[in-house]
C-alpha cells in the first residue's frame, strides 16, 4: 500500500483527481529514480538493506510477526514479496475500483487460483455462475475438489431467487463460503446481479464466517463496472485482456479490502504467483491509455453491433447494448454497468460450417482467442474457448454451434464493418431462402 505522503497526489485542494488523470504519475516518486519521469523497470531479484536492523524490521512485517508502526512502510526485500513496479501498479489499479489494496499476478488464472486457495478451506462450498472462463471452471470443479472443496454451478441468467432455491435444495447453506460470479458471462454476455449475490451471501453468513462474493470483472472492468460498489468483496481480472490491452502479455490482478488482500498476498508469496517487474512495467504503460482504449472500443462495438443486428444472415445478437427484449437483464445492466463494452457475440444463420466460413473469410479481424486488445479478434466459442464443456451443457448455457464471438478493437469502425460485410457475403445460406 502507498505511503501517506504519496496519497496526497490524489487530491488538489480537497478535490479528487479521476483515475485517468493519475495513471501517469500516481504512487511514483521521480526523486527516488534520478528524476526519471517514468518509473524504471526494477529488473532485480533482491534489494540491498541499509542495515541489518532494517532487514530484520522488513522481515518482521513481511511475515506478520508484529503490526506496522504508524507511518512505517514495508521495505523492499525480494521480488517475490514486493517490487516497486508491482507496488506502483497495484496502487494505480486500486484507484479505478476504489479498492483498499490490490495484488498483481503472473496471469488471470494465477490471480483466481491464488485468491481461492487463500480464502477457501476443506469442507467449503463455492457457488459459481455458469458459464465462467474455461480455466476457472476447470479449477473450481477439478482442482478445488482435491482439497475437499465442492463447486456448485448456477446458470448465469437465473434470477437470484432461483439461485437461493439451489442452495436450499442441495442443502449447502451451512458450508457455503463463496459466491464466485463472472458478469457479463463469456461468451453469452448474460449478466449476474452483483448486489443480489451480495445480499444472498450476507443471508448465509455467520458471525464466525462471512460468505464472500468474488467477481471476475475482466469483461467490463475496471472502467465500466465496479463490483465493490455493489457489495462484492473481491475482484479478479485477467489483466491479459483490457488492462494489458495490446495482446502482448499475460497477467492478472485481485483487489479488495486490506484484510482480505493480506491473505491473498500471503498466499501469493508462498505460491510465487506474482507478476514479473517487466510485466508490471508493461501494465503501467497500458493503464495510461486504459480509459481511452475502452471507450473507443465500446463506441466502435456499438456501430458494429448496429450493422450486425440489421444483417439478414445474423439470427440473434448477444450484446449488452441490445437488451430491450430482456427486461430483467436490462435492469441489471442499468444497475451495475456503465457501458455495453466491446464484446459482441452473435448467432449466424446456419451452424458450424457457416460460422467457420465467416471466420475464414475475415481479413482485417484476426481469428484468435483472447480479447480486450487494440486489434479486433473473432473466434468460435463452441469449438474453441468453450469446447471442453459437454454439448448438452453448452446448449443450456446458450452457446450454439452457430455462435461467433467478436472482440472489437480500436480500428476505424467502417473498416471493421467492411471486413464483416464481405465475410458475411462469403457465407452461403443455401436452402434457407425457400
Ligand atoms: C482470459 C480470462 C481469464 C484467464 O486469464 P489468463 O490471463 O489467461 O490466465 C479469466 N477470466 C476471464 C473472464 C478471461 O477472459
Amino acid at each position: 500500500m502507498i505511503s501517506e505522503d504519496n496519497k496526497y497526489t490524489q487530491y488538489l485542494n480537497g478535490r479528487k483527481f479521476r483515475p485517468e488523470s493519475l495513471m501517469m504519475s500516481y504512487g511514483y516518486r521521480p526523486e527516488l529514480s534520478q528524476g526519471a519521469i517514468k518509473s524504471p523497470i526494477f529488473q532485480t531479484s533482491t534489494f540491498v538493506f541499509d542495515s541489518a536492523e532494517h532487514g530484520k524490521a522488513f522481515f518482521e512485517l513481511a511475515y506478520g510477526l508484529r503490526e506496522k508502526e504508524e507511518k512505517e512502510e514495508m521495505g523492499l526485500i525480494y521480488s517475490r514479496l514486493n517490487n516497486p513496479d508491482l507496488e506502483i501498479l497495484e496502487n494505480r489499479l486500486c484507484l479505478w475500483d476504489e479498492a483498499e489494496d490490490a495484488a498483481v499476478f503472473a496471469s488471470g488464472m494465477a490471480a483466481t487460483s491464488t485468491a481461492l486457495l487463500a480464502l477457501l478451506n476443506p469442507g467449503d462450498v463455492i457457488l459459481h455462475s455458469e458459464p465462467i472462463y474455461g480455466g476457472s471452471d476447470y479449477y473450481v470443479k477439478n482442482i478445488l475438489k482435491k482439497f475437499g472443496i465442492t463447486a456448485v454451478g448456477f446458470n448465469a441468467n437465473l434470477p437470484v431467487e432461483e439461485v437461493e432455491k439451489i442452495i436450499q435444495e442441495k442443502n449447502i447453506g451451512g458450508n457455503l463460503a463463496m459466491i464466485f460470479i463472472e458478469t457479463p458471462a463469456n461468451p453469452t454476455n448474460h449478466l449476474v446481479d452483483i448486489q443480489a449475490c451480495a445480499e444472498l451471501a450476507k443471508k448465509y453468513s455467520r458471525a464466525d464466517k462471512k460468505v464472500l462474493v468474488m467477481v471476475d470483472n475482466t469483461f467490463l472492468g475496471p472502467v465500466f463496472q465496479h463490483p465493490l460498489k455493489h457489495g462484492a468483496d473481491l475482484i479478479v481480472y485477467s489483466a491479459t485482456k483490457f488492462i494489458g490491452g495490446h495482446s502482448d502479455l499475460i497477467a492478472g490482478a485481485c483487489l479488495g479490502s486490506a484484510e482480505l488482500m493480506k491473505q491473498v498476498k500471503g498466499m501469493r508469496t508462498f505460491s510465487g504467483s506474482m507478476a514479473s517487474p517487466w510485466d508490471g512495467w508493461m501494465m503501467m504503460r497500458s493503464l495510461e491509455t486504459l480509459k481511452i482504449r475502452m471507450e473507443r472500443m465500446a463506441q466502435n462495438a456499438a456501430v458494429v453491433a448496429d450493422f450486425l443486428a440489421k444483417h439478414p444472415k445474423v439470427e440473434r445478437m448477444h450484446y449488452l447494448g441490445m437488451l430491450d427484449d430482456k427486461p430483467q437483464q436490462k435492469a441489471i445492466f442499468e444497475k451495475q454497468c456503465l457501458s455495453a463494452g466491446s464484446m459482441i457475440s452473435f448467432d449466424i444463420q446456419g451452424g458450424e460450417a457457416e460460422a467457420f466460413k465467416f471466420l475464414n473469410s475475415l481479413k482485417l479481424i484476426k481469428l484468435a482467442v483472447s480479447l480486450g486488445g487494440t486489434e479486433s479478434l473473432a473466434e468460435h466459442p463452441a469449438s474453441m474457448t468453450h469446447s471442453d464443456i459437454i454439448p448438452a451443457d453448452r446448449t443450456v448455457m446458450g452457446i450454439g454451434e452457430n455462435m461467433v464471438r467478436l472482440s472489437i478493437g480500436v480500428e476505424h469502425p467502417e473498416d471493421i464493418i467492411a471486413d464483416i460485410e464481405q465475410a458475411l457475403a462469403a457465407v452461403e445460406i443455401g436452402v434457407m431462402a425457400v
